[in-house]
Order: C-alpha cells, then sequence, then structure tokens
C-alpha cells in the first residue's frame, strides 16, 4: 500500500514538472513515410536547444527539413531553440542516378522512360545504324554485357560505352569439343579482338587455325589481334596427352602420346645395300633389316631403306614445312608432330627408292607388295593400313614399316587389329 502511494506521488510531480516548465514537444515525420530514419523527436523544455536530423533510407535523397510549408533548413541536421509544440517534416526525394551513353562505330540507343531510380531495373538498347553490328558493352573499358539490351539494377551513376563495328568485322569461331572461348572487344585504337581459349578438364588447348590460310596462326591461349573484316578461326583442343617410353619396342605412338625428345642410344648407320642413302635405325632393326633383305632377295625383291631415324628437331622442321605448304590439318594426316612420330623411336623405316614412292601406288610396287605379305614374319608391321584413317590418325601408308620383334610382330598379325590397337592392347596387358 505504502509502496503505491510513493509511485503515485513520482509520477504527479513528474507531471508538474514538465507542465510547470513550459514542456513542448518536437514531432518528426518523413515524406514520403519510410523515406528516412528521424532522430529528435520528443518533449523539450521550452527555450532549450534541440537538434534533429534525417538519415535518408537507401535509394532516397534529403531535400530539406519543412514547417508548415516552409523550408526551414536543407541540411540533414537541423538545431534550433524550441519554444511551442514543433512539427517538423523531412522532405526526400528518390535516388536517381546519369545514365550516359557513347558509341564506339555507328549507333544509337534507345533508353528506357523511367528514370534510373535507385534499386529499380534500368534497360538501355544499343542500335547498329545499317552496316554495322553491336558487339558489347563496355565500361570504365571492362566488358560490362555482350547484349544489345543491356538491363542493370541501378545503383550508381553509369558511364556507358557501346561498341558497333562495320558488319563484315567479324570472327567466325569453329571450337573443337573439349573447351570453350571468350571473345572480347576493345575498339581503342582499333578494332581489336582477344580471344581466350579455355580447355575442359583432361582436355588441352591446341593452337588457333586461320581457317582461310590452313595456318597455325597462335599457339597460345590468349590470342589478340587487330580485326579489319571478316576473319575464321579454329580454336583446337585436344585430349591430354599421355607420356610414353620411347625406348620401349611396344611404345604407343598416336596423336594422344609422346614420347617427348627421346633419343636412342644405339643408332647405327644402314650399309648402302639396305639403305641408298644410308639411314640410320637401332642396331637390333638393322639386324632384322638385314635377315628380311636377305628373304626379299630370294624371291627377287631388292628392298632399300629411304627413311628412318628422325630427330625430335628434324621432325619438327619436317612437320612445319608440311603445315607450311599445305596447312596445319591437312599436314597432320601424313605427318606427326615433334615427339609423336614413330620415326624418332629409330625402330621404324619407309621403304622407297621407286618411282611411287610415298603414294598409295607403292603398294603395287615389288617392295611393296612382298613387305605386305611377308613383313611381319620378320617383326615389322605396317602401321597405317588402307582405311584405318580413322583409328590411326594417319592416311594409309604403304610403305612405313615398324620393328616390334618377331613374336609380337606375329601376335599381331593374328589379332588382325591396326598397329596401334594391338600395342595400346599390349601395354594394358602389360
Ligand atoms: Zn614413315
Amino acid at each position: 500500500m505504502k509502496k503505491d502511494w510513493l509511485l503515485l506521488g513520482i509520477i504527479c510531480m513528474t507531471a508538474l514538472l514538465m507542465t510547470g516548465c513550459d514542456a513542448v514537444h518536437v514531432i518528426l515525420s518523413s515524406e514520403p513515410g519510410q523515406a528516412a530514419e528521424l532522430v529528435g523527436a520528443g518533449a523539450y523544455t521550452a527555450g532549450q536547444e534541440v537538434t534533429v536530423s534525417a538519415m535518408p533510407e537507401p535509394g532516397w535523397e534529403f531535400v530539406g527539413w519543412t514547417q508548415g510549408g516552409q523550408v526551414v533548413a536543407e541540411t540533414t541536421e537541423y538545431t534550433f531553440i524550441v519554444q511551442r509544440k514543433t512539427k517538423l517534416t523531412a522532405n526526400l526525394r528518390p535516388l536517381e542516378y546519369a545514365v550516359s551513353a557513347f558509341a564506339q562505330g555507328q549507333g544509337n540507343f534507345l533508353y528506357s522512360q523511367e528514370p534510373a531510380r535507385h534499386g529499380r531495373e534500368y534497360t538501355i538498347t544499343a542500335v547498329p545504324e545499317r552496316g554495322y553490328r553491336f558487339v558489347c558493352w563496355t565500361e570504365k573499358g571492362e566488358v560490362v554485357s555482350t547484349e544489345a539490351e543491356y538491363t542493370f539494377t541501378a545503383a550508381g551513376d553509369r558511364d556507358l560505352t557501346a561498341m558497333f563495328l562495320p558488319e563484315d568485322y567479324k570472327v567466325d569461331l569453329e571450337i573443337d569439343e573439349g573447351g570453350q572461348v571468350v571473345e572480347t572487344w576493345s575498339l581503342q585504337p582499333a578494332a581489336q579482338v582477344t580471344l581466350e581459349a579455355i580447355p575442359r578438364e583432361g582436355y588441352e588447348f591446341f593452337g588457333w587455325v586461320d581457317q582461310q590460310t590452313q595456318q597455325e596462326v597462335a599457339a597460345q591461349e590468349v590470342f589478340s589481334f587487330i580485326c579489319e573484316g571478316r576473319r575464321s578461326l579454329l580454336a583446337r583442343f585436344r585430349k591430354e596427352l599421355v607420356s610414353a617410353d620411347g625406348g620401349s619396342l611396344t611404345a604407343v605412338v598416336g596423336k594422344q602420346t609422346t614420347i617427348g625428345e627421346y633419343a636412342p642410344a644405339d643408332l647405327v648407320e644402314l650399309p648402302s645395300h639396305l639403305s641408298v642413302k644410308k639411314r640410320r635405325v637401332r642396331s637390333q632393326v638393322a639386324d632384322a633389316l638385314e635377315i628380311m633383305a636377305q628373304a626379299a632377295q630370294a624371291d627377287g625383291v631388292q628392298l632399300n631403306v629411304d627413311s628412318g631415324y628422325r630427330s625430335y628437331s628434324t621432325q619438327h622442321d619436317l612437320f612445319y614445312r608440311y603445315a607450311k605448304r599445305d596447312g596445319v590439318l591437312a599436314a597432320e594426316r601424313y605427318s606427326a608432330r615433334p615427339g609423336q612420330s614413330e620415326h624418332q623411336l629409330g625402330t621404324v623405316v619407309d621403304f622407297g627408292g621407286t618411282n611411287r614412292d610415298y603414294s598409295d601406288a607403292f603398294a603395287d610396287t615389288s617392295q611393296g607388295k612382298w613387305l605386305l605379305a611377308n613383313a611381319y614374319k620378320f617383326g615389322f608391321a605396317l602401321s597405317y593400313p588402307k582405311g584405318c584413317e580413322g583409328i590411326t590418325g594417319y592416311k594409309y601408308e604403304p610403305w612405313h614399316y615398324r620393328f616390334i620383334g618377331v613374336d609380337l610382330a606375329l601376335a599381331w598379325k593374328e589379332s588382325g587389329l591396326t598397329l596401334i590397337e594391338f600395342l595400346q592392347m599390349k601395354n594394358q596387358a602389360d
């Protein structure tokens, strides 16, 4: 009971004090409502200095404080001496951003009619003039969109550049399986395109080929050039190469393997009765050739080795000479890249010395016919038979034989497989 009386006393005294000292209220509101956080509302003593402030919510901009329709302050913080009940309104307007667009090349823009209000979507569309095409939107040198109709959420001023290029300034891209390409353009000081090849897991980039010239124009993943017309490029990817041991008679040597810069240590020069050009092969291959040549001789056929061991660097020069002459894709059908040639093993020979060397017609020569029927008995396998390009990666080469040893050559013949399939199987089994 006593406690309640005491509480009531305190309340009465406080009320008396407030009214007695002319308590006045400061009432704050914002226009529109919820557009700002307001501080400073409450009861004050008449004659007291009061500071109120308005913190605009995101997307709103403070305009000024008004009282009864009259502007009393243009700053977010307003300090005054309060005398009587005061109603203040913080006025705000939506924050709007400037969107400026500039054209590089010939083109125009369609803006959305709505102003770029904070937090709202805004659309600007690039419209190329006749004979031009839209490439991309950039801002501060970065590509922000490759869509002509660009929609973004307004959160600041924008300074956009739309790039338009003559319609025939274009890169037609063909992209191999195993990766993708990102294309970006810049127009300063000239129309420059940058292509970046990105291989998929398990694949590697394998060069840019110009479709017109059929030449490999760059080997690096990032390729930049000044575009002055239409250009057709092929971005090549291949499965990551598997290393093979060049010293092994059964090494799998093909488009998906590499023996690196392997060089055999036991090369010997063939005598002129086996090779007019005195080509080199590994010693056991030279021995096998001697025996085979004697057997051929007995059948009235003279064997002659026209090409034998070729080093990594020789193969490099050879491949790029062919690539320059016939185009890189065509060259790959008949010539190996360095590190991928069976000739680098020192166990491979090309027979020849006829007037039909290195042609399908070699198969009809006495050497060609005899080798096809007999070479396997002496340890030699025909690497690239007719009609097997899809498997071997190479056109028919009736002159190209690889020594794998007599037992294996007999097993290979028995298998009916191409040599590379047979060796793959053999290597998996071992
Ligand atoms: Zn060959």
